[in-house]
């Protein structure tokens, strides 16, 4: 097993089941690990066919009582179609089918023989006419978020006695014999080893903390972007098993990226959390340190928008941006602003040498902005509103109240990569497949490392945590059973 977050972990644990001999090797140290599992907020998007469902799931009785809550039902055939249109009909309709198509069992396999712990997730719950709805595709989170979850497969593999963890442990390399992957070459402390194994499972995530390689693959503009997870998913093991024989597939260019703190460190780590994320841009107008507006803020909702305008930061000087919030909507910021100080003026001229903004043409700029906002459709932050701009270039498409009403804040923002979506192809066992559709032997895969699923702009949230899951039972499965 290489790497140790939730893709391979899930996977290690699949694999004991049937009593195989499991080898955890993880680059991290002990206290580093966890990979961008650690990091994630932990939401978990699943099929399900409604309240009775997810109260198998959840240990804790909510405290206005199952009566006093709806949980509409979200269907497997909903969970792929959301998959293939927000990839735009380019996801792989095998992937995307095991994908929705396990979710719920695979969920029900973590709590029950995992011990994972789901709460619901009242984040995205709202009260209507009395009674709390909840969101069908993400009704349930991880409790205490993605720290818990790894903390908890960790401890589940450190008492299985078939399972052994290797920390420090940078795995560099295949070794193939006859097409057949049978083990790899590793660096541990200053020396190189080779170690064998029946089969090799990659969980290794994706190559987003390789500078050389989102260069590479995304683009240029790419190398300034920081990393709101892990330091260590290189990309490495991804190109091992392109020299392998594997095919790289799915959105080799696309990647989840956010608006994140732009004082953020370069990486992130469990303590940061999701904690840098900035996602209450709709309400704001961005500016460039030119003092100019370069982006429809209001296109759609975050989780629609999200990558595309943290594309557009990146393409910024410096690649950083300002969220600039008027008094009218500082109220709507979510609880993550509070863990910083914006930079709070009554009057914008006041932000000269306060911020890193062309401050003259900014007023201008909020100027020519308000002369336009506000006059289509009437505010409101819960729908997509039709409050737009005229005449304004580029326009505000909802939520385009003018700035106006002090006090002014501004956030700096910078485009934080979550993980990349291109990776390995895989086929419905985790087999990692060659272009010609043949098995590289001996090989699968689980996890961000694998492509296929997510492409563009779009994501349907909660769902990386869900692929690796799903996957990597399967692939320990597959592996195990193939020793048989
Ligand atoms: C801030 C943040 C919030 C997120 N929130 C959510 C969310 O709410 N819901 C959701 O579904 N997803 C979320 N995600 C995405 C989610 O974390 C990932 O999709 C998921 O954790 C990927 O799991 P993985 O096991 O494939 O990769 P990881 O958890 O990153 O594990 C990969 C492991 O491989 C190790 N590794 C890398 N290279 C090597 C090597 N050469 N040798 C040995 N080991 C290696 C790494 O050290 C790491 O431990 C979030 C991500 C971030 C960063």
């Amino acid at each position: 097993m290489v790497g140790a977050g939730n893709a391979a972990l899930t996977a290690a644990l699949s694999a004991s089941e049937s009593n195989a001999q499991v080898l955890i090797l993880e680059k991290a140290s002990r206290s580093d690990r966890g990979g961008n599992t650690a990091i994630s907020s932990g939401m978990m998007r699943h099929s399900h066919g409604g309240k009775a469902d997810i109260i198998k799931l959840v240990d804790e009785t909510p405290q206005c009582g199952w009566d006093g809550i709806s949980i509409p039902p979200y269907f497997a055939g909903r969970f792929y179609d959301d998959i293939m249109s927000s990839s735009k009909g380019r996801a792989d309709p095998v992937l995307a089918r095991v994908l929705s198509e396990k979710s719920y069992e695979t969920v029900r396999w973590m709590k029950e023989e995992l011990g994972t712990k789901f709460v619901l997730n009242d984040a995205l719950a709202t009260v209507i006419n009395g009674v709390l709805k909840f969101e069908g595709p993400e009704a349930l989170k991880i409790k205490g978020g993605g720290i818990h979850m790894s903390n908890g497969l960790f401890e589940k593999c450190e008492v299985r006695h078939n399972v052994s963890i290797m920390y420090g442990c940078a795995v560099q390399g295949l070794l193939v014999e006859s097409g057949k992957v049978n083990g790899v070459s590793i660096s541990r402390n200053g020396r190189k080893e080779k170690i064998r194994a029946g089969s090799v499972i990659l969980g290794s995530g994706g190559f987003e903390s390789s500078k050389e390689l989102r260069e590479r693959f995304l683009g240029s503009r790419w190398g300034m972007a920081k990393v709101r997870g892990t330091s260590n998913n290189t990309g490495e093991t991804m190109l091992a098993a392109i020299d392998a024989g594997a095919m790289m597939y799915g959105d080799m260019a696309g990647c989840h990226a956010t608006q994140i703190d732009a004082r953020a460190p370069n990486y992130g780590n469990p303590g940061l959390g999701d904690s840098t994320q900035r996602y209450s841009w709709p309400y704001c107008i961005l500016v460039n340190k030119d003092g100019m507006r370069f982006a429809d803020e209001g296109k759609d909702f975050i989780n629609v928008s999200y990558a595309k305008l943290a594309r557009d930061i990146l393409m910024q000087r410096d690649a950083v941006a300002y969220q600039l919030f008027d008094g009218k909507t500082s109220g709507l910021l979510r609880d993550e602003y509070g863990s910083v100080t914006g930079i709070t003026v009554q009057a914008l001229d006041e932000f000269n040498g306060k911020i890193d903004v062309d401050t003259c043409q900014l007023m201008k700029t909020v100027k020519s902005f308000n002369k336009g906002a506000g006059r289509l459709g009437k505010f409101n932050s819960e729908i997509r509103d039709g409050c737009r701009t005229e005449g304004v270039e580029p326009p505000k498409s909802n939520w385009a109240q003018a700035i106006d009403t002090s006090p002014f804040t501004a956030y700096p923002v910078s485009c934080g990569i979550t993980y990349t979506y291109g990776g390995l192809r895989i086929d419905d066992k985790a087999h990692v497949l060659r272009k010609d559709g043949t098995w590289v032997e001996g090989l699968y895969a689980t996890g961000e490392i694998t492509g296929g699923f997510f492409y563009g702009d779009a994501y349907p949230r909660g769902t990386g945590l869900m692929r690796g899951a799903v996957f990597g039972r399967i692939a320990g499965a597959e592996a195990s059973a193939s020793f048989k």
